[in-house]
């Protein structure tokens, strides 16, 4: 039985399904995780969920502080017992949604890596709060559910292509680091799960003369996938059919598109158009 296994084993610990506890406990998997992350020595690294500690001492032994967040009290003890060798870690309880992020990291060196096995229930609003919570982070390497992660890597036109998809690629480079089975996890999750890395880019993908249009404009594209981008683009501005049609010709667009076939490039011209009008 792994270490892992055995702690949870002699702790008596009931896993909260609730909270997402899939657990990881094979050894290479954990170290090949902790490198596909990309953690160097000289750099600090957010944690989310470290549960039992079993990625957490992957990442103690490359970075150079850990601070893990874990919401679930009956953990600490655990993790603090399991990770007493490890000086350069701190611990925090708490929920990663409800604290301030800003206050809780102020210590780590900027810009930090994000590095978790996450929760899956809140995989999309975890995402979105990295992303647009103003964190100086460098890179995101999570654990997602498999469908999430295509959903992440999606072109324009793929079923998964979507508000999540456009937010990951307008802010960072998303890349597939390893499918991981279900049959990892201790319990194991009714879905296969994947590693992916999120470097985050220097400058957004593209550039667009008001980001609050690009994501609404991303958005309408959206809102209801079956009808034109011009039908869209009436419901969310509440506009006439001539002005949304003028707005695509002068983005270059076809009027008959659907806005699920439209790429960043092409969102953002649309979102200019309609800036400056
Ligand atoms: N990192 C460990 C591993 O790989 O084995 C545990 C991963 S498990 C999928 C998710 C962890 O996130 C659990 O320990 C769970 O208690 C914790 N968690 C759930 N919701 C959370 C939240 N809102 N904030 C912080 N941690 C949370």
């Amino acid at each position: 039985m792994s270490k892992t296994k055995d702690r949870i084993r002699e702790s008596n610990l009931r896993y909260k399904q609730s909270l997402g506890q899939n657990f990881l406990y094979d050894e290479e998997l954990l170290s090949a995780l902790a490198e596909a992350a990309g953690v160097s020595a000289d750099e600090d690294v957010l944690e989310i969920g470290p549960g039992c500690g079993s990625l957490t001492k992957h990442l103690c032994r490359r970075a150079a502080h850990v601070l893990a967040v874990e919401l679930d009290e009956r953990l600490i003890p655990l993790l603090t017992a399991f990770m007493a060798e490890e000086k350069n870690l701190a611990i925090v309880q708490g929920d990663v949604m409800a604290l301030n992020l800003q206050e809780v990291t102020k210590d780590l060196k900027k810009p930090f890596a994000v590095v978790a096995n996450i929760p899956y229930y809140i995989t999309t609003p975890l995402i979105q709060h990295l992303l647009t919570g103003g964190l100086p982070v460098s890179r995101l390497a999570l654990m997602v559910q498999k469908e999430v992660a295509d959903k992440i890597l999606s072109s324009p036109g793929d079923d998964g292509w979507g508000p999540l998809a456009i937010r990951c690629q307008y802010m960072c480079e998303p890349h597939l680091a390893m499918d991981v089975p279900a049959a990892c996890f201790t319990p194991p999750p009714k879905v296969d799960s994947a590693f992916i890395v999120l470097p985050l880019r220097e400058k957004p993908a593209v550039e667009v003369k008001s980001e609050e249009m690009f994501f609404k404009v991303a958005a309408a594209a959206f809102a209801s996938r079956r009808k034109t981008m011009v039908n869209n683009l009436c419901a969310t501005f509440r506009v006439e059919r001539p002005q949304a049609a003028e707005w695509m010709r002068a983005a270059g667009l076809n009027e008959m598109v659907r806005g699920e076939k439209l790429s960043l490039e092409e969102l953002a011209r649309l979102a200019d158009a309609i800036y400056i009008s």
